[in-house]
């Protein structure tokens, strides 16, 4: 399996706008971050990990061509509001995409995107989309994904172990049914916004500790904030623990 970050930023996006501090300022493309978002490539079929507002860029920007299913962790806007661009998809394959989410997520989507659901309609103006509800694990073009709920404040997002990979943003709080789930990866990717605590982040520091505790072989920090240089954040981690970028490719 091949894992693209088409995106590594919070929901801000880094640069912020109208924000002069030294990361929105900097010249390293390592900190320049659109919405999180991930491009997975197995047994031939392209399915990504939410949709955000930059996701027409980044499949653009990444050369993804076909997209074979959209898998969403959570309905905020940061990673929902491109599903839109799922149309030219539709448009070129001749077929509605399936997508894959919680109830709760699913409930959003159908109330921000009601026509894409409308597979009534019988042209390709508009995106279509098949819902599947996320209500255990599940095979997708024959890799086995388990759906994982873990807590962002108050709010259950999904995250999501695909064989020795695991995608888990948008938390900070893991239940134990979710840790143990966790448990062996290869490859452990987690949101942490920043160094400072949030009520609905994990923060670095909490990341690392709980990579700590899961040991995967390796670990990718996501959904990154503008306090957060790379360059700095990689002289502080661990060893096995590194920030993700836009564009970083993982093969597992
Ligand atoms: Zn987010
Ligand atoms: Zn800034
Ligand atoms: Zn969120």
């Amino acid at each position: 399996m091949r894992v693209t970050f088409l995106g590594t930023g919070t929901s801000h996006g880094v640069p912020v706008i109208g924000c002069d501090c030294p990361v929105c300022r900097s010249p390293l493309p390592e900190n320049k971050r659109l919405r999180s978002s991930i491009w997975l490539n197995f047994a031939g079929r392209n399915v990504v990990i939410d949709t955000g507002p930059e996701f027409r860029l980044q499949a653009l920007r990444y050369g993804l061509r076909r997209l074979d299913a959209v898998l969403f962790s959570h309905a905020h806007a940061d990673h929902i509001f491109g599903f839109d661009d799922i149309r030219r998809f539709c448009q070129m394959q001749g077929e509605a995409i399936s997508v894959y989410a919680s109830p709760e997520t699913l409930k959003t989507l159908r109330c921000a995107f009601g026509y894409i659901f409308d597979l009534d309609r019988n042209d390709w103006t508009i995106p279509r989309a098949v819902p599947h509800v996320l209500d255990g694990p599940f095979s997708l073009f024959g890799q086995d994904i388990k759906p994982l709920t873990v807590y962002h404040g108050k709010t259950a997002v999904t995250g999501f172990r695909i064989g020795g990979f695991a995608y888990v943003t948008d938390c900070n709080m893991i239940p134990d049914q979710a840790m143990a789930a966790l448990q062996n990866l290869e490859v452990l990717v987690l949101g942490a916004l920043r160094y400072k605590p949030h009520h609905t982040h994990f923060s670095i520091g909490e990341a690392i500790r709980v990579i700590e505790t899961l040991q995967p072989k390796y670990a990718y920090l996501t959904h990154l904030c503008h306090e957060v240089d790379h360059a700095e954040l990689i002289a502080s981690l661990p060893a096995g623990i590194q920030p993700a970028y836009d564009g970083l490719v993982v093969d597992l």
